[in-house]
């Protein structure tokens, strides 16, 4: 399996294909195909079936969209399936998450809720029907020694010394495990098969392991789990899912789940089908989503979450839905995102750029206007009639007429941004400088008279500025060219607030690019959070609720977070204006 960078092109421009028909991947014809063909009578049923170990990323958003987004054009059913088979790292914490976040980037499963712990009893049968047939035995050996028996690509594995046990003694034995009788770790369920198969699946894989651990469904009912690849196969047959859906690595584990579901039939096993039909699971595999400058590992997320490196799972520099949400990101982006990269497979890994260029053509659409200064300098309008305020009318949003417009307060005390000053300009500084003249956006041109200083430190403090009363809206009648546009805001107005910027995870492409002796986290980008104390909005954000989106003129997209309160708002940087990703899509463009 090569990983290749390469980007699809956007099949149309992002955001357009929305609930119209979406042009068919290679998935989606196979599953117009099986419907035309009446296979199944028709039904597509298809399955999300996340494991409750962590909180959803990016990565899981375009299965979700790919498993519910074809259910939902085909008129058939989405599960949401926890696939809960393993106690020791299962949560209700992320149970819950995982519903609130498919439900955010837009699906429902209805009553379709399942878990696979509920086939525990049907798993436990059927494995019994195993042994009896002959194809399961119960294995002495440590999870060491079976890794080590079990070969490599170019050499078979060894078979375990209890391979030929009699079906009495493995019934025994697994009837023992069930009971409580030995400790973790002691003995093992075996598939037997094959150990010299090619495919290392098949080489008597484990079926069952003891653990002794309450489950957060079973309660104490069990002390003996199934493994992942006994337990998917079946649960998808036992649900009557017609198009199982997964990840490239699985297509070796597909044999596997065949022959568990070809030897219970053999021996006379049947599912009892919840959830409709009685059909046999086919599997597709497809290419699995990776970002650059960010991971999908949910070991390693938690990592990350675990020893403090993030604020939490929800932290917005997390790849995680949550966390995306958070920051600002609109579920129709992550949407759009999907869209545009697609279903193949082949293994690449795309452009972070490309998911913010897809949120920044959302919020463009849909962000209200406002100014903000993140950086405040103090501008005092000498010639401004002392105590008068003007109530200026400001445009919402230029790419949206029915947006409207909003009054902004104008005073003789203002704040601008720091950097929009220079004291000696450089070439091509357009902004404002001593002597020069400037647009402050739909209120008056202004020039520098002055520049005040702090004593001590030579920081400066404060500019002195005449307005011309005769350019309000921000437009001169005699026609006078001005080049520079600042954003700007009224001192007594104005509200204080903390600006969280945030920038990429990792300072490397791929956070797996380390120096000998080094771990991925010495990749972390240090930078990735700078926090503004005392900046400086507009009242009219005042009243916005966490969540409410903004573009800050000049800046970028910015929501407000949970953590505000009405004393101090808190502003997450969503994405900032400069979109990398069409540099990046013409360097590409041109380079084939
Ligand atoms: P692990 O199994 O190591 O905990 P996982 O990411 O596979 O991690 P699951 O909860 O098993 O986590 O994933 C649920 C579903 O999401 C699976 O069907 C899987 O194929 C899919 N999925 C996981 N990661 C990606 C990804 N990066 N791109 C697309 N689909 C993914
Ligand atoms: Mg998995």
């Amino acid at each position: 399996m090569e990983t290749t960078r390469e980007h699809q092109k956007p099949i149309e421009p992002v955001g357009t294909n929305e609930g119209s028909d979406k042009p068919d991947d290679f998935l989606r014809a196979i599953v117009r195909e099986d419907v035309a063909k009446g296979k199944n009578n028709g039904v597509v049923a298809t399955r999300f079936p996340p494991e409750p170990n962590g909180y959803l990323h990016i990565g899981h958003a375009k299965s979700i969209c790919l498993n519910f987004g074809i259910a939902r054009e085909f008129n058939g059913r989405c599960h949401l399936r926890m696939d809960d088979t393993n106690p020791a790292k299962e949560e209700q914490e992320y149970i819950d998450a995982i519903k609130r976040d498919i439900r955010w980037l837009g699906f429902e499963w209805g009553e379709h809720e399942y878990h696979a712990s509920d086939y525990f009893q049907q798993l436990y049968d059927w494995a019994v029907l195993l042994i009896k047939a002959g194809k399961a035995f119960v294995c002495d050996l440590t999870a060491e020694q079976v890794a080590k028996s079990r070969g490599t690509l170019t050499a078979p594995g060894t078979p375990s010394p209890n391979r030929n046990r009699s079906v009495e003694e493995n019934l025994n034995l697994f009837d023992r495990m069930r009971k409580g009788e030995f400790p973790d770790g002691s003995h093992t369920l075996r598939a037997k098969i094959d150990m010299a198969s090619p495919n290392l699946n098949l080489r008597d894989p484990v079926m069952y392991r003891i653990l002794h651990k309450d489950h957060p469904r079973t309660g104490n009912a069990w002390c003996i789990y199934p493994m992942y690849d006994y337990a998917h196969g079946q649960s998808d047959w036992i649900e009557g899912i017609t198009h199982s859906i997964c990840t490239l690595e699985f297509e070796d584990h597909r044999p596997l789940y065949e022959w568990f579901i070809d030897q219970i039939s053999a021996s006379g096993g049947k599912p009892v089908q919840v959830g409709g039909g009685s059909v046999r699971p086919r599997q597709y595999e497809f290419a699995r989503l990776n970002l650059n400058y960010t991971m999908m590992s949910k070991r390693k997320l938690l990592q990350l979450v675990q020893e403090g490196r993030v604020t939490g799972w929800d932290d917005p520099r997390m790849p995680t839905l949550a966390a995306m949400r958070r920051r600002g990101y609109p579920a129709r982006a992550i949407r759009a995102l999907a869209d545009t990269v697609g279903v193949a497979r082949r293994n690449s890994v795309n452009e972070i750029a490309l998911l913010e260029h897809c949120v920044r053509e959302d919020l463009n659409k849909t962000a209200p206007r406002v100014f903000g200064v993140l950086n405040p300098l103090k501008v005092i309008i000498e010639n401004y009639p002392e105590g008068q305020v003007e109530e200026l009318e400001a445009t919402n949003n230029p790419e949206d007429e029915s947006a409207g417009k909003r009054n902004v307060p104008f005073s003789g005390e203002l704040y601008i941004e720091r950097e929009d000053f220079m004291e000696v300009a450089a070439p091509k500084f357009f902004r404002l400088a001593p002597g020069k003249e400037v647009r402050l956006r739909a209120a008056y041109y202004i020039t520098c008279t002055g520049v005040e200083k702090d004593a001590l430190t030579g920081e400066i403090t404060c500019l002195r500025c005449t307005y011309d009363p005769a350019t309000r809206g921000g437009w001169s009648q005699d026609g006078r060219k001005i080049k520079g546009t600042l954003h700007w805001v009224s001192a007594k107005h104005a509200l204080n607030a903390e600006v969280r910027l945030y920038d990429r995870l990792f300072v490397k492409e791929d956070p797996e690019d380390v120096a000998e002796g080094q771990d991925w986290r010495s990749n972390l980008n240090p930078q990735s959070l700078v926090t503004l104390q005392s900046c400086k909005v507009e009242p009219s954000v005042g009243s916005a609720n966490p969540g409410a989106m903004y573009q800050f003129e000049r800046h970028g997209y910015f929501c407000v977070d949970p953590d505000s309160t009405s004393q101090q708002l808190v502003f997450n940087r969503t994405v900032s204006l400069k979109d990398s990703w069409a540099k990046i899509e013409n360097k590409q463009g041109g380079g084939r």
